[in-house]
């Protein structure tokens, strides 16, 4: 048994949904696209299930996050996969892909072939099991990739209530479960082994500032050691974890954030591998030509950085699977992926974004008070790369997303902390360009701040009374 498209996606997350929007804004025809997920619901925004989604009170549920609604675009629904003639075949995972073929195999025996395929997999959650710790598939323990484990989690919490729940992990998974579960009124304990959250990107002095917000709501930290063991009830559910350090924490939930590993096994020993995901050129195209890999498996060339990289991000996911397609349907008309890499979080009422990347000098600016706006740069090579802002408005992260792509010199960084998002803003008002040539300048980094340093020391005073008096909109 088997059919044939043109198209085909594998996978159905947040890349997939983004991608098969831009197929149908391309003019794809009835019929041509199929996509073939293991999940059994079509393409939602993933990031909601760590948020909305763990709300004790009028939760977010599908249908309301499906793609792309994120990034305020049309809410794909089956009914809207069905209209556009595109095949959605859900619940059924690929056992195996002959890229030479051009097939893939189904676990329900159909081989389906492609002229072109997306790979689209995302990753999966490390277990703890890979670092030697066993029993992480007792019924209180919770990882949180996919739908069927937001639910397992949201069930879990229900019957916690007023108990104890430890979070192993301080990344972005840790830190937004730690601030549901305290809003669904569980004690929470987080443990994680670097010397604070966040440590791929939070500055000491950031981190400081979230957790002290989390500690004032009941969160305890241990930091600067691992889990090692569970221990169980006779129904092998897990009352207690024992800590490294010698710490013994009882339990009646546990929930799991130690990390991802995207998901390659089908194509390793057919396609180039890189940093761990698929290499792809500017075009999102494989060492395959008939095979392009998007989202949070690939990885790309980031211009900015000249480097390549792969980014867990959604916003990273949705760009890729929008050029990924515009490289395939309209090859002559598509130039390179020139991304600037952007992520965000929300917990309890922060809400911050980072653009570029977090390496070199930092400098801190703004009031690092919960409820106000506070940011820091990253500098390297006298070089703005990496901008963080906590508490901004849309219009003030717009700013720092271009500011950062225009990779504008910095000498003086105490000046730079003094002037905090005014920098940005200045660079940004002096350098109005078009979209199109914003790869020239980034290619040519401008000196800004040499020749903007007057205009700055002058303007400063205005910017920050501006800066400060304006009010605080949260998008
Ligand atoms: C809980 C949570 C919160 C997040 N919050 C944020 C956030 O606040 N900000 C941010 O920037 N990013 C966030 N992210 C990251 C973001 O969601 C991902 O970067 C994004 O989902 C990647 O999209 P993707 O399409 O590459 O992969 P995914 O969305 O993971 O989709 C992959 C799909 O492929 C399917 N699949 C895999 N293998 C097979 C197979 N063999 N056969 C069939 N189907 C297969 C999977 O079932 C899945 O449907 C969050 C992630 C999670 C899990």
């Amino acid at each position: 048994m088997g059919r044939a498209f043109v198209y085909v996606i594998l996978g159905g997350g947040v890349a997939a949904g983004y991608a098969a929007l831009e197929f149908t804004r391309r003019g794809v025809s009835e019929g041509e696209l199929c996509i073939i997920s293991e999940e059994p619901v079509a393409p939602y925004e993933r990031p909601a299930l760590s948020k909305g989604f763990l709300l004790p009170e009028d939760p977010a549920r599908l249908p309301s996050f499906h793609t792309c609604v994120g990034a305020n675009d049309e809410k794909l629904t089956p009914k809207w996969y069905k209209e556009h003639g595109i095949e959605l075949v859900l619940g059924t995972r690929v056992k195996s892909v002959d890229v030479r073929r051009k097939t893939l195999l189904s676990s329900t025996g159909e081989t389906i072939s492609y002229k072109f395929l997306i790979i689209a997999t995302g990753a999966r959650a490390l277990k703890l099991e890979e670092f030697g710790v066993e029993g992480s598939d007792a019924e209180n323990v919770c990882y949180l990739r996919d739908l069927s484990d937001a639910n397992r989690l949201a069930t879990a919490i229900q019957s916690s209530a007023n108990g104890n729940a430890v979070v192993i992990g301080g990344g972005y998974i840790g830190m937004e479960c730690a601030a549901s579960l305290v809003i669904n009124k569980i004690n929470v304990t987080m443990v994680f082994p670097e010397a604070h959250c966040m440590a791929r990107l939070f500055t000491p002095k950031i981190a400081s500032l979230y957790e002290d917000y989390y500690r004032a709501k009941g969160v305890e930290f241990i930091k600067g050691t691992v889990l090692t063991s569970f221990e169980f009830d006779s129904d092998k559910k897990v009352t207690a974890v024992n800590l490294k350090n010698g710490n013994h924490l009882p339990a009646d939930l546990v929930v799991v954030g130690i990390g991802i590993r995207p998901n390659t096994s089908l194509f390793e020993g057919q396609l180039t591998i890189e940093k761990g995901g698929i290499k792809v050129n500017s075009k999102m195209q494989s060492s395959d030509s008939s095979v392009y890999a998007i989202g949070d498996v690939a990885t790309f060339p980031v211009k900015l950085f000249g480097e390549m990289r792969r980014l867990e991000h959604v916003d990273s996911a949705r760009k890729s699977a929008r050029h990924a397609v515009s490289a395939i349907m309209e090859p002559e008309k598509t130039g390179e992926f020139d991304y600037l890499p952007f992520f965000y979080s929300r917990v309890f009422a922060f809400s911050w974004q980072f653009y570029g990347d977090p390496v070199g000098e930092v400098v801190h600016f703004g009031e690092f008070e919960e409820g106000k706006t506070f940011g820091a740069y990253w500098i390297k090579k006298g070089h703005l790369v990496g901008s963080f802002l906590e508490g901004g408005t849309k219009e003030e992260y717009d700013t720092i997303s271009k500011a950062t792509q225009l990779k504008p010199a910095v000498t003086d960084l105490e000046e730079l902390g003094r002037v905090g998002l005014g920098f940005a803003e200045t660079v940004v008002s002096q350098h109005i360009v078009p979209e199109a040539s914003r790869v020239v300048m980034v290619e040519k980094p401008l000196h800004v701040w040499h020749a903007a340093t007057g205009v700055l020391v002058a303007a400063s005073v205005a910017v920050f009374a501006f800066w400060y008096g304006r009010r605080r909109r949260r998008w």
